[in-house]
């Protein structure tokens, strides 16, 4: 088992018994999960918006090449600058050098995953530039020193009291402050950051080809206030942003809202189109925007694949995934977490590290279900297992056990000799030593005292069906923390 692995699997087992977790979690996925089916109910039909926003992210990216010197031309002809960056490292060194060039001390940054993808903040810090996170979500994880648990909402697994105990530490606010109160601590801490910042960063919710400009979509205007009030500002992008036309955005910021907070539109929905111009009174003095590979292509090259990159990162997937509503987002330790994440992060970072993700799923297939994109995510899941296997990527232990398990299942006698040994093992109490660390956290259930095979055959004998009562002995499982 790789590093990584093993340390996914502790994480995992520590936090499935976290109750405390597990209620908070319940709690905001709740209320998630009341604004999405409202959301829904706004359209007039949301299945044909979910395929129509399908088929367009499908033109895009199988058109990429065409629709991103599309873009590249308009954001030069409005007076932008584009970068390309073919890793993490080339976008960092890219941000450190306009950085270098302007003198920048402090940054402010809107909320960005990509950003997070190439582990910008620890570059800024070591070349001596503050970066401050200016979401609300992301600030906090900023001041806890943690990364963001979820996508779209970074403290997912925090309760107000929580950040009601931060606040109190960091800033000195009431225990008991109401969470208007607590926002207004933030507000505070932050106008100061946004008046003093040299370079505003932020992520593009979309890139839109036919006029070089970047769709921003935020509840706080922070978004809007690291654009407009630095003298640089600085968006990073996944190629895969993009889509064709400005009037798109008339589908995909209701799409992406609904799945992603269950809102009509956010508070706050921005279109940067370059920088300040002749006579306007604020905005930045230059727009620069990088584009970034870092394995995209890599998917793009894939067909099987290549419809991973339709993601507009609403994270609805992992929301609704059982897996990870059951362990959490630190447990992946990866940028990307949940069905997405475990799709992506292989491809991205690498098979041999990562293929544990793709094999931490039921395949229940709830993810795909309410994709508003249309990925097929639980077939990826399969893909990566499939080309994990392929490659040796799983555990040796698990390809023998599969083995034998199908020598088993060949055969109806070896099928039933090992049931009649697997039966007498549980009652032998054999079971807690085997099943570990299933029974660290469970009671094994009593096994039943006839098998199915053997109570079908007196159904056989029986008469009528309905007269025979189904096996009986066994009992239910009792989850205890
Ligand atoms: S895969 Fe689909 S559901 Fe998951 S974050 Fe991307 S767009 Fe949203």
């Amino acid at each position: 088992m790789t590093t990584a692995a093993q340390q996914f699997s502790h994480a995992a087992a520590a936090k499935a018994t976290d109750l405390r977790h597990r209620a908070i979690i319940q709690k905001n996925i709740a209320s998630y999960d009341i604004g999405v089916a409202r959301g829904k109910d706004r359209f007039a039909d949301w299945p044909n918006a979910r395929s129509r926003a399908a088929a367009i992210k499908f033109e895009t990216i199988n058109h990429l090449d065409r629709y991103l010197e599309q873009f590249e031309r308009n954001v030069l002809a409005n007076g932008g600058h584009v970068h390309w960056a073919e890793d993490a490292e080339q976008a960092r060194q890219i941000v450190l050098t306009l950085a270098r060039q302007h003198g920048v001390r402090k940054v402010v940054k809107a909320k960005s995953m990509t950003t997070e993808e190439i582990h910008l903040n620890p570059a800024l810090e070591a070349a001596g530039i503050q970066p401050v996170e200016t979401d609300l979500g992301e600030y906090i994880c900023q001041l806890r020193n943690e990364p963001p648990y979820h996508i779209v909402t970074p403290v997912m697994h925090l309760s107000k009291a929580d950040v009601a105990e931060l606040f109190h530490e960091k800033f000195g606010a009431a225990l008991d402050a109401p969470a208007e109160e607590l926002t207004m601590v933030a507000r505070r801490q932050l106008r100061q950051d946004f008046l003093t910042a040299d370079m505003g960063i932020t992520g593009a919710n979309f890139l839109i080809a036919d006029t070089g400009m970047i769709a921003l979509t935020t509840n706080e205007g922070n978004g809007r206030l690291s654009v407009s009030l630095p003298r640089i500002h600085v968006a990073i992008a996944g190629i895969e942003k993009l889509i064709p036309r400005l009037s798109d955005l008339g589908l995909f910021w209701p799409v992406l809202c609904t799945s992603g907070t269950g809102q009509a539109l956010t508070s706050y929905s921005t279109l940067v189109g370059g920088p300040r111009r002749d006579g306007e009174v604020d905005g930045p003095a230059e727009f620069h925007v990088i584009l970034l590979d870092n394995g995209r292509t890599k998917l793009l090259a894939n067909p099987e694949m290549r419809d991973v990159l339709h993601c507009i990162r609403c994270g609805a997937c992992l929301n609704t995934c059982p897996v990870y509503k059951t362990i959490g987002g630190h447990t992946y330790a990866t940028t990307y977490q949940g069905p997405i994440g475990s799709v992506l992060t292989p491809r991205l970072r690498g098979a041999a590290e990562w293929s544990h993700l793709s094999f931490a799923s039921s395949l229940c297939g709830s993810c795909t279900d309410v994709c508003p994109v249309r990925i097929d995510l639980h077939h990826h899941l399969l893909h990566n297992r499939r080309d994990a296997i392929a490659s040796k990527f799983d555990h040796p232990l698990q390809r023998l056990a599969f083995k034998l398990w199908l020598w088993v299942v060949q055969s109806p006698a070896r099928y039933a000799v090992a049931g009649k040994l697997a039966r007498l093992g549980l009652r032998l109490g054999l079971g807690n030593s085997f099943a570990k660390p299933w029974t660290a956290t469970r009671d094994l259930p009593a096994p039943p005292r006839q098998s199915f095979r053997d109570w079908w055959e007196k159904v056989g004998q029986a008469s009528r069906l309905s007269d025979v009562k189904p096996p009986t002995g066994g009992t239910p499982v009792q989850h205890h923390p």
